[in-house]
């Protein structure tokens, strides 16, 4: 069940140039109870208009950097972005109202299926953050295959990229291929690829009777990933989407 809280702001680090993973405490001192895969929203006053976004959470359970089980957002900078003003100003300590949990982009208890084909472009990757534990326990106790396509345009951009790398070396059954549109990295790991993950997707061979897929974050991406996959054969059930998009803006709505 959602509720309203107010969010104070602990502490932050830029992911990558324009990306701020923060973290929060409820001021009521309640930890956030929320499904790996959900996302919050964050309520706010700019100039007049009443605006809310949406961001995924990114705690996980077990996390070192965590232990606190703060509650973690990775927020994406958008130029004259109303939301990206506020949160690129808030200092520690700031507070901002906010509410959730919302939303059905999880893993389902029911899924039989012997691979999940996870595939992101930006802060799209943190509903999967999320869901770390939950793979980890799938991948332990049935023979579970999980591939994260991580699309992003260079090195510098692959978010949690050094904690998906450590995992696909810890964890036989999990694989992390980050997918460079514009520049490679210097010592490519074998998983790297150059381009789209809608390329790298093909290479995998997309299988309806084995995958089931989430497409999270650009909504080109992901509707060109959801044909992909379609046409591959998988059925509509068994391709999972979020996309990153900001609501309508209230006065442009009203004008008409
Ligand atoms: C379910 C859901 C989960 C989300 N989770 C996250 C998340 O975890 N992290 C995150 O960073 N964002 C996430 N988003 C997007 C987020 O809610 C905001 O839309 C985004 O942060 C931009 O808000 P803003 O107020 O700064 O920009 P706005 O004031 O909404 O937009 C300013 C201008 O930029 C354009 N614009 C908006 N978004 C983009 C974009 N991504 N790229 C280019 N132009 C854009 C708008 O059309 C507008 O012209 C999510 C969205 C949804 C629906």
């Amino acid at each position: 069940m959602s509720e309203h809280f107010t969010l104070r702001q602990v502490r932050s680090h830029m992911l990558a140039p324009a990306v701020r993973h923060m973290a929060f405490e409820r001021t009521d001192g309640a930890p956030l109870r929320f499904i790996p895969g959900q996302f919050i929203q964050i309520h706010f006053d700019d100039g007049g208009r009443a605006l809310k976004r949406s961001y995924s959470v990114g705690t996980f359970h077990g996390d070192p950097g965590n232990p606190e089980g703060l509650v973690e957002i990775a927020v994406s900078y958008v130029e004259g972005g109303a939301a990206t003003r506020l949160l690129s100003g808030l200092d520690v300590g700031g507070e901002i109202a906010a509410s959730g949990p919302y939303g059905r982009f999880c893993l389902h208890d029911a899924d039989t299926n012997g691979r999940y084909l996870l595939i992101a472009t930006g802060t799209g990757v943190t509903p999967y953050r999320a869901m770390r534990p939950l793979l980890e326990q799938q991948i332990a106790e049935r023979d579970l295959e999980v591939v994260l396509l991580f699309g992003a345009r260079n090195p510098g951009e692959v978010l949690y990229g050094d904690e998906f790398r450590a995992l696909a070396d810890r964890l036989p059954g999990f694989r992390f291929m980050p997918c460079l549109s514009r520049e490679g990295s210097a010592l490519p790991h074998a998983d790297e690829r150059r381009g789209y993950v809608q390329a790298a997707l093909a290479e995998l061979s997309p299988d309806p009777a084995r995958d089931i897929a989430y497409l999270c974050g650009n909504p080109n991406m992901v509707d060109a990933c959801f044909e992909a996959l379609k046409g591959h054969g998988l059925p509509i059930p068994h391709i999972r989407r979020e996309k990153y998009v900001s609501p309508p803006d209230p006065r442009r709505a009203a004008a008409g």
